[in-house]
Parts: C-alpha cells; structure tokens; sequence
C-alpha cells in the first residue's frame, strides 16, 4: 500500500496533468470534475484523500462502497461498476450519482426503488460504443429512445452520459471513442435531459479524454498506487 506522502505527490501530480489537459482544451482544472476511484482502497487511505481535498470518490461494488459510505458520509460517492439488478436497490439514495445505468430493466428497478423511499436518483447512461458484449451500455444508435424512455421515470434524472472504451495501453487508440461520445453528447437535445457531465478517461488516458472534452475523468491506480487484484 502507498504512504502518505506518495499519496499527495499522486493527487499534485494527477491536478497539474488535468490542469495541463483542461487547458489544451481552453478550459481550466476547475471545470473538471475529478473523481476518485477507491475500490480496493482502504477507508483510511480514502480518508487521507479527502483530508488532501478530494471530494468525489467512485466505487464499482455495492457490497465493498457500503461501509465505506458508512465510515465517510461526507463526501460524496459514485457508483461506476456493472450493477446487478438484485443489487441495485441498495444504491438509491446511497450514492450521489449513478455513473452506470446500462439497460432498461435497470432503471426500471432503480426507479421503483427510488419512488419508494421518495428520493430523487441522479444517473449517467453508460454508452458502449465499440459493441463490447462483455460490457455493459447502451448503443449510439439506441441512446436517443433510451434518453427519452428514461426522462419519463419520474424519479430518476438523467445529468450526463459515461464510457468505458475498449482498453489500450496507447491513448491514442482511444481517442477516437472519446471523440465519438463527446459529439454524442453534444447531439443530445431532448428536453427535459440535461447533458451536463460527460464522464470518461481513467488514469491511463484521462489526459486525452478531457482533450477531447470530458468534464469528469475517473482515476483510481494514478491517485492511490496499483490495486493488487
Ligand atoms: C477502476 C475503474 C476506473 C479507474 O481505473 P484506473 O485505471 O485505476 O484509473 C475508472 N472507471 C471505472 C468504471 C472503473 O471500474
């Protein structure tokens, strides 16, 4: 596990690569949202990243976020991972936004729930653009209906769109998925769903994704070391 002092060297150095990014594409480090990934992490640690100015930290199982939320309830927690449906009750109103919603009977649950304990879900639609079947999301050619199924979900809102491209050691291989959902994202003009974050890049290419115009980057391993998994 990484010391502290690896763990602020990582945080500066993962902020000067975004600022470095966000400025390429005339922005500045304060229109990106940076999301810690914390699976395997250990609350401590979590809570060290917090204490360096962290504030949004991402999770991928349900089972392992609950206590953390539990132990840290200040902050405010994503859930990024494949949700089975058995598990997606437990996440509404747990968790400020759900960054994975990848097929119709998953809003259906997440809505029932939702309705029931009367919260309102904030939700990304996971995109898959390269017909990955391994992986979870929705079709280009299917977001749209999608979209707009999902607006008529009363307690669900939508607020962005989400991808896990095909991996790459090279960034520059993904670059063109980047590309591609952020003038999806651009296209979006539904009423009723705001398009206001676009969440893509990991921390081996999150540099090229907010080039490409990501708001929301998601980046475990570069903040808190490699996960023995
Ligand atoms: C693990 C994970 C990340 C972070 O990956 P790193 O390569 O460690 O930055 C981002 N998004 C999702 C969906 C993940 O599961």
């Amino acid at each position: 596990m990484i010391t502290r002092e690896n763990l602020l060297a990582n945080i500066s150095r993962v902020r000067q690569r975004l600022s470095e990014a966000a400025k390429k594409s005339g922005r500045s480090e304060q229109d990106i949202k940076l999301v810690a990934v914390t699976k395997t992490v250990p609350i401590e640690l979590i809570e060290a990243a917090w204490r360096a100015g962290l504030t949004v930290f991402g999770e991928n199982r349900v089972q392992e976020a609950l206590p953390k939320i539990d132990a840290l309830p200040e902050v405010c927690w994503h859930f990024i991972g494949r949700l089975q449906t058995n598990k997606a009750r437990e996440v509404v109103g747990r968790f400020d936004l759900v960054q994975s919603l990848d097929r119709w009977k998953l809003a259906e649950v997440l809505q029932k729930r939702a309705e029931k304990i009367n919260v309102l879900q904030e939700v990304l639609v996971q995109v898959n653009l390269a017909g990955e079947e391994q992986k979870g999301g929705i079709s280009p050619l299917e977001l749209e209906d999608f979209l707009e199924a999902v607006r008529e979900l009363p307690n669900l809102r939508v607020k962005g769109l989400m991808t896990v491209p095909p991996y790459s050691a090279n960034p520059e291989e993904v670059r063109p998925y980047f590309r591609r959902l952020a003038a999806l994202f651009k296209s979006v003009a539904i009423p009723g769903v705001e398009m206001k974050y676009l969440s893509m890049g990991m921390s081996g290419d999150f540099e090229v994704a907010v080039e490409e115009g990501a708001n929301m980057v998601r980046i475990g391993s570069a903040i808190f070391g490699e996960r023995l998994e």
